[in-house]
């Protein structure tokens, strides 16, 4: 196991349930995350070497979501593997012909990948890397708050149990949420969402839908202060303000560009601006920067003169991956991913809609004949 640098507790928000279906206000619950030692320079020189012959003799690839190391990022990448957003690692991981998929994210991304590729092996550096939407959604209550709208479409964020993925109608992420909820809204359909309010309520303004909502947060974006953000603004006038909708309303609403983690590289790299301040993981400022060596990118404000940052726009669970858990679990196939059977064919329907929906959405073809009417169905 790779050596332990600190162990850190995280707080994170879970619903307190006013009724069956209403989730209220929420309570603090607690959590943790531990971290792993940086590698000095030769120390990373050598477990990448490692690790490049490990994917070879293992018939193994790399899935890297952009918030986890650099070093993960890049290593995913020279080696014939995929950096980028929960939707595309679960599209290349079922479509990539290896037979074992080395997931470096949370743990939610690593059972998509194997509730969608479930002959294939799923490894993590480590399966403790959970996250606070996925936490703070526990399937017993969030059941129960569905059973109290049996009129609604259930539709939640990929950032959640295999258990509540198969109580799901849809499954989104954040680069196809505001897609298929708008093809909902077309067909009359009235949504339940869950678990990120901001997302949630971001969607809700865009498209109209009538939408009820479960009132969870990611730690990391819940952080952004908008009264700060102004003052940075004021700092950077040239500066254009890229925001993830998982953000508070009042950071969302000084955006120039709103958008998942590849609709802001995509916003960056088209938007004519010397400058940018991003309000999402800092994870992030590596590709921003490797892809746009001409522009400057600034970290939005998580905390002011009234209040200490907590995540301090980094996830602790993204943090959880490193090189030498990357090594250690490609060497002993430890940490694998394993989902029930038959909970996995049910969680894998939402899924599958999802992918398909995108698929269609990005051939050209019309929606409203890809939604099925969940009322029926
Ligand atoms: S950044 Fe937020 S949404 Fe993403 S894994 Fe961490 S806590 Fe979850």
């Amino acid at each position: 196991m790779s050596a332990i640098l600190s162990r850190i507790n995280v707080d994170y928000d879970q619903p307190i349930m006013a009724g069956p279906g209403t989730a209220a206000s929420c309570s603090t619950h607690h959590a943790w995350a531990r971290v792993p030692v940086e590698p000095s320079p030769s120390e990373r020189a050598a477990l990448k070497e490692r690790i490049r012959s490990l994917l070879k003799a293992k018939n193994a690839v790399m899935v890297s979501h952009y918030y986890v190391h650099p070093d993960l990022q890049d290593l995913a990448e020279e080696t014939g593997g995929i950096v980028s957003d929960s939707l595309e690692m679960a599209r290349f991981g079922r479509d990539h012909a290896a037979q074992t998929l080395v997931v470096s994210g949370v743990r939610f991304m690593g059972e998509t990948a194997k509730i969608l590729s479930p002959e294939k092996r799923v490894l993590m550096p480590d399966l403790d890397a959970t996250c606070s939407l996925d936490l703070g959604c526990p399937i017993d209550e969030f059941s129960t708050f569905c059973d109290a709208h049996p009129d609604r479409a259930v539709v939640v964020y990929a950032n959640t149990s295999a258990a509540v993925k198969a109580r799901a109608d849809w499954v989104v992420t954040s680069s196809c949420a505001l897609d298929i909820v708008r093809a909902l809204k077309e067909q009359g359909q009235k949504i339940l969402w869950a678990p990120d309010r901001h997302l949630g309520g971001y969607i809700q303004r865009e498209t109209g839908a009538d939408m009820v909502m479960w009132n969870g947060a990611c730690i990391v974006h819940d952080e952004f202060k908008a009264f700060e953000l102004q003052a940075l603004m004021k700092e950077h006038p040239l500066a254009k303000v890229l925001v993830h909708p998982e953000s508070p309303v009042d950071v969302v609403a000084l955006a120039d560009a709103v958008g998942s983690t590849s609709a802001i590289l995509k916003a960056a790299r088209e938007m004519d601006a010397p400058e940018f301040i991003v309000a999402t993981d800092n994870g992030m400022m590596h590709k921003l920067r490797t892809l746009n060596p001409g522009k400057i990118f600034i970290e939005a404000p998580t905390a002011g003169n009234s209040a200490t940052c907590k995540s301090c726009a980094h996830c602790p669970w993204m943090a959880m991956n490193g090189l030498a858990g990357l090594a250690q679990v490609l060497e002993t196939g430890m940490n694998e991913v394993h989902i029930d059977p038959a909970l996995g064919l049910r969680a894998r329907l939402p899924i599958d809609r999802m992918l398909a929906f995108t698929a269609a959405l990005k051939n050209g073809q019309p929606r409203a004949g890809l939604v099925p009417n969940i009322g029926a169905a």
